[in-house]
Formats: structure tokens, sequence, C-alpha cells
């Protein structure tokens, strides 16, 4: 076993886990702890030695109805029975058309194709070569290729989604030259709820104006930034950058990955703004967290200018696309969405949130709290010790996982208010250990 400051935690995850999986974002030599999951149920995780967590993540923004969701499981046992996989090209089947109906039924009105797709990253692939595809169709121009996003942004870990990732804290240095070079503006200025100043578009209007026969599309994730900063912006800047992508002939991209289904209040974040993109990326929750699925959807307009340019096609088609088994629980979770008064639950998620956390803004180290939705994030003034903070977490009962500065909560929908309240408590018992420890 390789010495290393973690390895006294050894005791409480595998040992051959270690030495072999390499987990997310995650060094061989000295691998941060984990924590062994042996089932869990509603909001609670159970560990291998008996202990519940309450779980603040929704296993990264996706476990949007809880855990081991009896509804689901049938849906997803049911189809299994039928039929887990066939291929989608030349084959099609109920599960895929009835989920792309409610999809359309529930999605921005111009939205007409759906193309289902494997992961979050994989739809933001997707996404790109859409834009790129129809871009090329639309002027005749090959050189009309690039993109243009806001910095601070995540966007996923293939390729073309890292090189739209905030440049800093992204994945830039990592891979240097390999990535393709992309137009970056600053992050929105005016933060969600401050009052609109119009100076806020000028970076943008101006890389617009300039690079209009380069860039296809401008990629965003509307209102919230996630995993590139957890910050909450002005939706009004969504509808400004409408009507400079109408003006300079550039596609516009939501990733609406994270942002989806309820997350921030609305079922799409895009709703605070009233606009529409061309096309659009969804996943995480899309799946409720029990399979890896995601879609983009778009236009017919979109649609077909593909289909009318040199390819004749949408150059895409992965193996397990529109797989039935992901279909079908996307289905049934979009049902029980569906059935809810969802923004009633958001946002009394949201009031507690605000009751639970906004005293952590006056404790020493604490740079911001700001809550939106189902979102709950303590921004520090200093990075926090993760290996460290999390074996607090655990010691205490919840998990929460922060990175950088940033200690946030987005737990499952289903969270009682009593759980909510020991999630926030605790974690702001170990944000005030964490300011006195630094
Ligand atoms: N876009 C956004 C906004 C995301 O938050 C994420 C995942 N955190 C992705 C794309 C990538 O999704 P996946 O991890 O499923 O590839």
């Amino acid at each position: 076993m390789p010495t290393s400051i973690h390895s006294g935690l050894s005791h409480l995850c595998d040992h051959w886990d270690r030495e072999h999986l390499w987990h997310p974002y995650t060094s061989t030599i000295d691998p941060l702890p984990t924590y062994c999951v042996e089932s869990a149920n509603g909001v609670r995780l159970r560990l291998r030695d008996g202990r519940e967590l309450i779980d603040g993540m929704s296993s990264w923004w996706c476990v949007i109805h809880g855990y081991n969701n009896p509804v689901i499981n049938e849906a997803a046992k049911a189809q299994i029975d039928r039929m887990s996989h066939v291929m989608f090209g030349g084959l099609t089947h109920s599960p895929a058309i009835e989920l792309g109906k409610l999809l359309l039924e529930t999605a921005p009105k111009g939205m007409s194709h759906i193309f289902y797709a494997d992961s979050g990253s994989v739809a933001v692939e997707v996404a790109m070569k859409m834009a790129v595809q129809a871009a090329i169709s639309k002027s005749g121009s090959h050189r009309k290729t690039n993109f243009v996003t806001i910095r601070s942004g995540y966007h996923g870990d293939t390729w073309n989604a890292m090189s739209v990732c905030d440049p800093v804290t992204g994945m830039h240095t990592a891979f240097g030259t390999s990535l393709p070079i992309r137009y970056f503006v600053d992050s929105p200025s005016v933060k969600f709820g401050q009052d609109w100043d119009p100076a806020a578009m000028c970076q943008l209007e101006s890389v617009m104006a300039e690079h209009s026969e380069e860039i296809a599309a401008l990629i965003l994730e509307p209102v919230v930034q996630g995993a590139g900063g957890m910050k909450f912006y002005h939706p009004r800047f969504l509808a400004e950058a409408r009507k400079l992508c109408n003006r300079h002939d550039i596609y516009l991209i939501f990733d609406e990955i994270a942002t989806g289904f309820w997350r921030t209040g609305k079922r799409w974040a895009a709703e605070w703004a009233g606009v529409e993109p061309d096309i659009m990326c969804i996943g995480k929750g899309l799946t409720a967290g029990y399979m890896t699925m995601s879609a983009v959807m778009t236009t017919k307009d979109v649609a077909d200018t593909i289909s009318a340019g040199e390819a004749g096609v949408m150059m895409h088609g992965p193996t397990f696309m529109a797989n039935p088994l992901g279909c079908a629980i996307a289905l049934a979770s979009l049902r029980l969405l569906n059935s809810q008064d969802m923004s009633g639950r958001v946002a009394h998620i949201e009031s507690q949130l605000k009751k639970l956390l906004t005293p952590a803004a006056g404790l020493p180290g604490v740079k911001e709290v700001r809550i939106l939705g189902s979102i709950g994030v303590i921004e520090m003034e200093k990075p926090v010790d993760m290996a460290a903070f999390q074996r607090r977490c655990v010691e205490e009962g919840i998990w929460v996982r922060p990175f950088g500065r940033l200690v946030y909560v987005m737990p499952p929908y289903i969270i009682s208010d009593s759980d909510l309240d020991f999630l926030c408590r605790k974690m702001i018992k170990i944000v005030k250990e964490d300011a006195t420890s630094a």
C-alpha cells in the first residue's frame, strides 16, 4: 500500500479499490479516501459499517426522487423483462417514443427534434456537432465552426466539452494545446437578484460582432453555473444573449444538464428569462440517477438545416442510443415529476435553505451564502480541505462533497424538513470548524 497522508483512513474504504480503481479526478499515488456504500434508500446512504448519511448531493445532481424509488424500480424491472437494449439504427421502441412525446410536451415550445445520447458530456459533444453542421450548412462557409462561451462554465470532460469549460479552473492547463481554442467572455457580472446593468453584455457583443463569421454557437449554462463555480447570474443575460445570437446568426445552446428538471425552481432554468435556445442539452435528473443517459433537443429549423447540408444526416450514432431501459426509467421519473407540484416543492426547499443557511453568512471564514431553488451554497474565503471536510461530514451523518472554496447542497426533492434541518445544521457546524482550524 502506498504511504500517504490518507492511509490512516484506509479502514473506511476497500484496499483493492484504492489500489486499482480510479475515482473521479483522483491521484493513484495519493488517492482521497472513499467510503463504501452498501445500499441507499430515500435520502439516506448506508455505509458498509452500518452508518447512515443524509445525502446533500443527490449524487451530483441526478437522484432527484431519492434512492430506491418504488415507482421507478418497478418501471425498470418491467422494462428489463421486455428488453434491456436494442439498437436504435433502423429500430425504434415505445419507451423512446413515449419519453420523446413527454419531453417535447414540457420542453420550450420551439423544440421539435430529440437526439438521445449517453451522458451529459456526450450530449454537449452532440449539441456542438449539431451547431457546427447546421452553421456550415446554413452559411455555406467551413469557417463558421468555433464557439463562444462565458468563463466559470462547466460542460463535461470530453474533448469539446472541456474546450468550453472555464479556461482557468477547468482542464485547459492539463491538456495544453491539444484543446481547440474558443472565445471566452467574462462570467455575467450581474448576479441573480441584482439590478440589471446593460454593460454586462459589452464583451459578448464585441466578440460576436468581430468574429461572427467564425462562430457557430454560444454555449452556456442558463442562470446557474455549476461545477465551474456555483454562480447564479441575472436571467436578463440570457434574453440579451438571445438577441445578439439572432443579430449575428449564431446558434444558442443551453446546457441544462445540471439546471433542468426543477433544480433552480423552474422546470428549465431558461424559464427565468422566458428565452428559448436553438439547441438544449439535458441529462443528470433525466433518469433520476438510475442510468447514464442524456438528450439533446433542437428546433425543426436546426434539424432540417443539418439534413439539407453536405452530409445530409446528423453525424452521430452511439451504440446505446435511446437505450430502452434508460428511456423507461426516464419516462417513469418524468411522470412522477408531472404528478406533483414541483414548483411548490422546490419553493419550499428554497425557503428552508434560506432559513437554515443564511445565518452562516455571518460566520468567520465565510465569504457568501447564496440559495436558488434547491441549491444552497456556502462560499468560503479559503479553499476547503476536501478529505478532512468529508471525514467530518461522515462522522456527523451527512454526505456533502465540497470543491475549492465551495461547500454546497442540492438534496433530492423528497427530503423532509427534519432531514434538511439536520443536513444544514451539521454542514454549518463543520464549516465553523473548518474556519477555525484554517
Ligand atoms: N454539463 C453540465 C452543466 C454539468 O454539470 C455536467 C456534469 N457535472 C456535464 C455537462 C457533464 O455531464 P456528465 O458528467 O454526465 O458527462
